[in-house]
């Protein structure tokens, strides 16, 4: 048995019997790991509202070498989204909530059990303190998932159209998902566009930190067309639908 302490950040949980919970979290320095809090539902002392999707807290667990399980011991919470949500009015904070959830879920699927992924933690944390720190909801859902793409290496180039070779997208492109690339509108036959507006978030997006790029409202009409087409990207990724994203879309006030 050996003790360990990391920053690490709630993915989620699930009731395990009558008063546990199994908890799903990203530590910084060891990947992602599941654990068994004892006492969860009852103990504030130990897990004071710190169970939440994305959460982030210090958290100290215990490993066996025979177990896949761990025993997660506490969180000391530090930033919680729920905490952040609850001052707003009803549909702001399920706006918040439910997007907690679905960044929470990308990182679920994208992280390694028990492998260290520095850059995929780091992201994850900037990104939570963003969305809890009141930044726009859309604008850090299209950078986050951008940029997962983007570590993957399987976010498509930017910079020209692979059809014809011209040398910037900067006008426009569309997504041709097959073959997981961006052209330009002379070379495209149909599929999700992307204007210059949100060609521009693109290239942005690459240089700036989620705080920036919360702290601006963005364009609704770009911030659209990226959300498509990051919904085909990743569920072409992933090969599934993710569940909190559908709710997420369902959850948005009609206009
Ligand atoms: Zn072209």
């Amino acid at each position: 048995m050996r003790a360990y302490s990391s920053d690490a950040l709630v993915l989620r949980t699930y009731r395990y019997g009558e008063a546990d919970q199994i908890v799903v979290f990203l530590t910084e320095d060891r990947g992602k790991k599941r654990g068994v809090a004892k006492n969860a539902t009852k103990s504030r002392r130990r897990f004071g509202g710190g169970l939440e999707s994305l959460s982030r807290g210090q958290a100290a667990y215990v490993e066996h070498e025979t177990r896949d399980l761990v025993r997660l011991d506490r969180i000391e919470t530090r930033l919680s989204p729920f905490r952040a949500a609850s001052g707003r009015d009803a549909d702001a904070a399920a706006h918040v909530l439910g997007h907690a959830a679905y960044f929470a879920e990308l990182l679920d699927e994208w992280a390694p059990d028990n492998a260290a992924n520095e850059r995929l933690f780091r992201l994850g944390a900037a990104v939570a303190e963003a969305l809890c720190a009141g930044g726009s909801v859309d604008a850090l859902a299209r950078y986050f998932e951008y940029w997962l793409l983007r570590l993957e290496g399987v976010y498509p180039a930017l910079d020209r159209c692979p059809r014809c070779g011209r040398a910037s997208l900067a006008a426009g492109a569309v997504l041709v998902l097959a073959e997981r690339m961006y052209v330009c509108v002379d070379c495209a036959h149909g599929g999700p566009a992307l204007s210059a507006n949100a060609m521009m978030f693109l290239r942005e997006a690459g240089r700036l930190t989620p705080a920036d790029v919360g702290s601006r409202a963005g364009d609704a009409a770009a911030l659209g067309e990226l959300e498509r087409a990051h919904d085909r990207l990743i569920a072409m990724h992933l090969e599934k639908e993710l569940r909190s994203a559908r709710v997420v879309r369902e959850l948005r006030p009609v206009s």
